[in-house]
This record gives structure tokens, C-alpha cells and sequence, in this order.
């Protein structure tokens, strides 16, 4: 999939199930650090906002809300980050780029050949 593709949350769904994933964490606790997560079972997902300095029961949250939370994502770093954390198999516009940076790099010192070309 392209990053830029509108995930839903029979997708979500669909892409932890097949990648066998049961916990995606979510952020950092400004205060102790610790990770708020979502969480799998079986078919169902639930978001467990405990950290070291609150304590609560996971709750259940429908698959839309994980997909809006993808959605949400502004930073295409983070974004990648997010959906190969939920298992979804996503083309690199990242990796591509800072292949063009290694490229330019090279050619600024020995690639003489390059530019004749
Ligand atoms: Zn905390």
C-alpha cells in the first residue's frame, strides 16, 4: 500500500489479524514516560491508557477509532511508523528519499562519469 491511502478500520482489523499483532503503542506518558497502547484480542480492540502514574482497565474501542488516529497523522515518518506498527505493508517514500540524498552525496566527490553523461 501507498502511505497515502485512506485506511478504514475493517483495515486495521484485517492488517493486525494477518500480521498476528497484538499491541500498538500509542504515546508516551508526558509525566512518567510509560506507553499507552492499543490492544488486541481476537477480533476485538480495546486502548489501555494506564502508565506507571494512572492506572485503568483497557477499554474497548471500535476500529474506526485506530483508523482515525492513522488519519490524524501529519508526519509521514510517523505515519509509516504507525502502520507497520498495525502490520500493514507499506512502500517507503522515506527510505526513497534519503536514497537521494546517498546519490547526491556520491556525486559531488568521485562520480565524474555522471555528469559528462
Ligand atoms: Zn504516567
Amino acid at each position: 500500500m501507498d502511505i497515502n491511502e485512506h485506511v478504514t478500520g475493517d483495515d486495521v482489523k484485517a492488517a493486525m489479524i494477518s500480521a498476528e499483532i497484538t499491541e500498538v503503542t500509542h504515546h508516551g506518558c508526558a509525566i512518567c514516560g510509560a506507553f499507552t497502547r492499543y490492544l488486541r484480542h481476537d477480533e476485538q480492540l480495546f486502548y489501555d491508557s494506564s502508565c506507571d502514574c494512572r492506572s485503568s482497565d483497557p477499554q474497548p474501542r471500535d476500529w474506526g477509532n485506530a483508523a482515525r488516529w492513522i488519519a490524524l497523522q501529519t508526519d509521514p515518518e510517523v505515519k509509516l511508523r504507525i502502520l507497520k506498527a498495525f502490520g500493514f505493508e507499506v512502500e517507503q517514500p522515506v527510505a526513497a528519499r534519503s536514497k537521494v540524498a546517498l546519490d547526491r552525496s556520491v556525486s559531488g566527490e568521485a562520480s565524474s562519469q555522471s555528469r559528462r553523461e
